[in-house]
């Protein structure tokens, strides 16, 4: 009987019980588990390159025969073992190539005289001889398994413990002969198909030109590129099939805000404000990343929302990932909200308020409100009663401000309408569930000022809708960014004092070097009271996270109000801070911070007209940390720091990609398969636009796709 691609490899009698054991080991349990699990290389072994006579740069696959071998024992113990290896049809000019290792027994059991063997490495000359060190290598022993194993582009795996590249090799090489083809198809809709997409399999591990190779490659990344995104699309429309409630306010109390405010909207606020408006408008709960660089002005467009849905009456939530965060926000709703009668509670581990606007209940008159809802300031003329509101009364909290405390004592809030959760980068997983499961759903918007490469938004976030803020408001100061050595700290310190004395002023960041509390409190009074001294006679004072929160609060306020020149911290001031008037940072050991988080720091300054300055402190000359510092040198553009982020960090795990709760990839390649990624987003994106559900005949083969793991759907946002 054929063997079927999801069949457990245990089912097949021609596997060992110990072989079993060890492709257990490795996490290979079925059929297609052993055919995806690809090849890291191939050896072109088609025809094996004549002996080089000279070193090489390049590794290079030769094949000959083992001519003589010898173990040579120095020192204390140690050992090289050496192998003569001469090419096949040797003639007068032919070198042969000494292979060795170094104190590795194993191979001196392996490799005997007479012997033919492949081996892949790179030749230098050692005194007169062409050496290859450590060799990978293949022993040539059976002619009849010769057709698998050589004579062709070979696949190399990746190193497996206890399995031989030769046992991998001939597994996969017999799963494949005796599957058939339509078992062996890749499930890709018309649009992503290629003539190869029944061979790919085939040919990624024994290709029959490099052409092929590249092209059963794509079609594979393809395939595993549309499997994440029909996961996502079908999250994506469970979203949807979820009931929410419309919230349609007029928006009139949108207007009387925005024509309070002390600017005018960029065009990309106003933009997005647009396509929150239409979203609010639906009963399909709102799931929406914000996206815009730090600075750019997101929390008006959250207000905008907010104030979209208190208008027809709904409760909101603003949650911030840090007290500071969430003061900030409530002193900014309470000062632009409050002249509009509309009520803003804040929600901490430390602090609990009700701030009760002076508002009128106004008879007849619902002009600007919903049903519940109640009216600004009365018009002169007009028969309303004005309610100074006691906290003996309970109030219709309007808009809760908080922590994440605001999950757990949401005193007052009920299901709200809609849930913003700013900086959402720094909240776990769990924490953004438990607000965002309730029923009715309530419309959902995350922001973020982490920006993220456009593949990863498509592919992380792929079940959220995504606005971005591509604009940052006029007039804003430039910042200019220098990376300091040490040793520059007195030219800093006298450019410092200038800014100071203009009246502008200044973060000092440094790193935290122990986590421990007595630890961090020590030295972060130690670094205070060095930088105190230096500044005098300028006003110093010191936040960090050990720092009680009424105290916190307060030490901001004071800086806010300008009342402190300069504020030496750790980076509990990392996210959201807006004071205008603060126009340089110096961040002391900058090599210790990742590229975003430095982005992000800076982005503490330049929100007001001066011009603003980030200077670097590091004394790490290596060329990792100059990389790194002169991206924020040559660019403040938030994405490009990210796609420098990117490319330094490498594939790796950029924002957790774990946490995606989407399946690893084994092939694809986020970065380089990009536009693979956008193809493969859109055939799946077609497929759910036209079939929801998945009900019809020629989607059937899709279905097993969507499979999630216990159906934990939405776990992918952290
Ligand atoms: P972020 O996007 O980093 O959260 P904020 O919302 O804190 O940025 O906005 C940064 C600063 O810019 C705030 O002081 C805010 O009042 C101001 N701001 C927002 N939008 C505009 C605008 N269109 N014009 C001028 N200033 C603006
Ligand atoms: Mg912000």
């Amino acid at each position: 009987m054929a063997v079927q691609i999801d069949q457990s490899l245990g089912e097949l009698e021609w596997i060992p019980q110990p072989r079993m054991t060890q492709l257990r080991r490795l996490g290979l349990e079925t059929v297609r588990d052993l055919l995806t699990h690809y090849p890291r290389r191939h050896e072109d072994r088609r025809e094996f390159a004549r002996f080089p006579r000279e070193e090489t740069e390049q590794q290079i696959c030769l094949c000959g025969e083992v001519i003589k071998t010898r173990l040579l024992r120095f020192g204390r113990g140690k050992k090289i073992f050496e192998a003569t290896l001469q090419e096949t049809d040797a003639h007068a000019l032919s070198q042969p190539l000494v292979l060795r290792w170094f104190n590795l027994h194993y191979v001196q059991k392996m490799i005997l005289g007479g012997q033919r063997l492949v081996v892949f490495g790179k030749p230098r000359l050692r005194g007169k001889r062409l050496c290859m060190e450590h060799p990978e290598f293949e022993v040539i022993e059976d002619d009849a398994e010769i057709s698998i194993h050589f004579r062709r582009i070979t696949p190399i795996y990746p190193a497996t413990e206890g399995l031989s590249q030769r046992i991998l090799r001939a597994l996969i090489f017999r799963l494949l002969d005796e599957c058939r083809d339509d078992e062996l198809e890749t499930a890709l809709p018309g649009e992503l198909k290629t003539d190869l997409s029944s061979e790919a399999l085939r040919e990624i591990h024994f290709p029959s030109s490099e052409e092929t190779l590249a092209h059963a490659r794509e079609c594979l990344v393809l395939a595993e590129f549309f499997t994440m995104q029909m996961l996502l699309a079908s999250r994506r429309a469970r979203a949807r099939r979820r009931v929410g409630r419309a919230q349609h306010g007029s928006g009139e109390l949108l207007q009387r805000f925005l024509k309070a405010l002390p600017f005018a909207l960029t065009n990309a606020q106003t933009r997005v404000i647009e396509e929150l408006r239409r979203d609010l408008d639906s009963t399909f709960p709102m799931n929406r990343l914000l996206q815009g660089d730090v600075g750019s002005g997101k929390t008006v467009v959250a207000i905008a929302a907010m104030l979209l849905c208190v208008e027809s009456g709904a409760q909101t939530a603003f949650m911030a990932p840090t007290q500071i965060l969430a003061e900030q926000h409530y002193a900014v709703l309470q000062r632009w909200l409050e002249p509009l009668g509309i009520s803003v509670s804040l929600r901490t581990g430390a602090r609990k308020e009700d701030a009760l606007p002076l508002f009128t209940l106004s008879r007849g008159d619902r002009a600007m409100s919903g049903e519940h809802n109640l009216a600004g300031p009365s018009s002169p003329g007009d028969t309303s009663i004005q309610v100074r509101q006691t906290s003996g009364l309970k109030p219709a909290g309007q808009i809760f401000v908080g922590t994440h405390a605001l999950l757990y004592e949401p005193e007052g809030l009920g299901v709200p309408g809609l849930v913003v959760i700013d900086e959402q980068h720094k909240f776990g997983v769990a924490q953004r569930g438990h607000l965002t499961t309730r029923e009715p759903a309530p419309h959902v918007l995350v922001m973020t000022a982490t920006p993220i490469p456009r593949t990863l938004t498509m592919s992380l976030y792929g079940d959220l809708d995504v606005s971005t803020i591509d604009e940052m408001p006029a007039h804003r100061g430039k910042i200019i960014t220098a990376a300091r050595g040490g040793d520059k700290l007195p030219d800093v310190l006298a450019f410092l004092r200038r800014e100071l004395a203009a009246g502008r002023q200044a973060y000092i960041v440094y790193p935290l070097i122990d986590e421990s509390e007595k630890l961090e409190a020590k030295a972060a009074s130690a670094e205070f009271d060095k930088w105190r001294e230096r500044l005098s006679p300028f006003a110093c004072e010191l936040l960090h996270g050990r720092v009680p929160p009424p105290e916190k609060q307060a030490v901001m306020e004071r800086f806010r109000r300008g009342l402190t020149n300069v504020l030496v911290s750790t980076t509990v001031i990392e996210v959201g801070v807006d004071v205008p008037n603060a126009t340089v940072i110096l961040i002391e050991n900058a090599e210790r911070f990742g590229l975003a988080q430095l982005h992000q720091l800076r982005g503490r300054i330049g929100r007001g007209e001066h011009k603003s300055y980030c200077i670097l402190l590091s004394s790490d000359s290596s060329p990792e940390t100059a990389a790194k510092l002169e991206v924020l040198e040559k660019t403040s553009n938030g994405f490009e720091v990210a796609e420098a982020d990117w490319a330094i960090r490498g594939p790796g795990d950029l924002l957790g990609t774990a946490q995606s709760g989407l399946p690893a990839l084994k092939l694809g390649d986020l970065r380089r398969d990009a536009p693979l990624m956008q193809r493969a987003r859109a055939a799946a994106s077609r497929i759910f636009r036209d079939d929801p559900e998945l009900t019809k005949a020629e989607n059937q083969r899709f279905r097993h796709l969507i499979v999630e793991d216990g159906e934990k759907s939405f776990s992918h946002v952290s």
